[in-house]
């Protein structure tokens, strides 16, 4: 979204909360909550302006160690309340916030939705390609021949291609980043808070407990960051897009992938809102009488 409320001082300390982490050292959910306050920041949004959305894994335990308001619901849906609360209150900054297998698993149909209904919100996916909570199952986005306890023999599937997903399915911002830069993570979550419309970050993250292969050093030598490589890549052009988001040579492209400004978001499409553009939790709970008389006779 677009925060038109007024920008406040606040400081990382604002968003630190009390409650002791339960992640294994080392984490990348260390740095993606991390870039996720520093972002905030920047933006200069303040904890009362945020809410955070999550469902179950490792990751979504994030809401609790944030002082921001939080909500933590059923696997895979925080898709959908993220979006319930953005209509209900669109001043709100909405972050939904999950791993692969809550987001491109359980939540893939949920996801696909906000992408294509251009709901203003940001959906970042800690994805480390494994499911961490559950104790190492492969994910929707593992490599084709991941081993773990349930693909002993390597997984047969191919993963998930997030950015070829977001694109078809329509999504009007999608960035990527990776929890061991800090930096350039918390710059992506910005812009993605930034943009009017839906905004998904696929942050590829760090699990040393059930995926040592893909370890800081790993992603370090497996990605590379657009604009360095590519610097006359336009992020609004989609064909360029797809053919970077389909391009396989075995890295992972960093930064803004696509960025479409002009489609209207669903809340400014909706009926209530083109009558009346504040969030509906400001609107008159009144029933005007000439309507209510209409309802009885329509109903009763
Ligand atoms: Fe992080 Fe993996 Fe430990 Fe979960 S299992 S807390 S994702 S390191």
């Amino acid at each position: 979204m677009v925060i038109t409320q007024e920008r406040t001082q606040v400081t990382a300390k604002d968003f630190r909360s009390t409650q002791k982490s339960t992640w294994c050292p080392g984490c990348g959910d260390f740095g993606i909550m991390n870039a996720v306050q520093t972002a905030l920041v920047n933006a200069g949004v303040a904890p009362w302006q945020v809410l955070i959305v999550s469902g179950i894994g490792c990751g979504s335990k994030l809401p609790d160690y944030i002082n921001v308001n939080g909500y933590m619901t059923l696997h895979g849906r925080g898709a959908t309340i993220g979006c319930g609360a953005h209509l209900a209150n669109t001043s709100l900054q909405t972050i939904i916030i999950g791993g692969d297998g809550d987001s491109f698993g359980i939540g893939i149909g949920h996801m696909i939705h906000n992408m294509r209904r251009n709901m203003d919100v940001v959906h970042i996916v800690e994805n480390n390609e494994v499911y961490g909570l559950t104790k190492g199952q492969y994910s929707p986005t593992s490599k084709r021949g991941f081993k773990t306890s349930t693909s002993p023999e390597g997984a047969i599937e191919f993963g998930i291609n997030p950015l070829a997903l977001a694109l078809s399915a329509g999504a009007t911002f999608i960035g990527r980043s990776f929890s061991g830069d800090p930096k350039h993570a918390a710059s992506i979550i910005q812009q993605a808070m930034e943009h009017k419309g839906y905004a998904i970050v696929d942050m590829l993250q760090t699990c040393p407990t059930y995926n040592k292969l893909q370890n800081v050093d790993w992603y370090k030598s497996q990605t590379y960051k657009i604009e360095e490589e590519r610097p006359n890549y336009d992020p609004k052009d989609p064909v360029q897009a797809f053919q970077l988001a389909m391009e396989d040579d075995g890295r992972y492209p960093l930064g803004v992938l696509f960025k479409n400004d002009d489609r209207p978001t669903y809340s400014e499409q909706i009926p209530v809102y083109q009558k009346d553009s504040r969030p509906i939790i400001e609107h008159s709970l009144e029933l005007d009488s000439q309507f209510f008389e209409s309802l009885k006779e329509t109903y009763v």
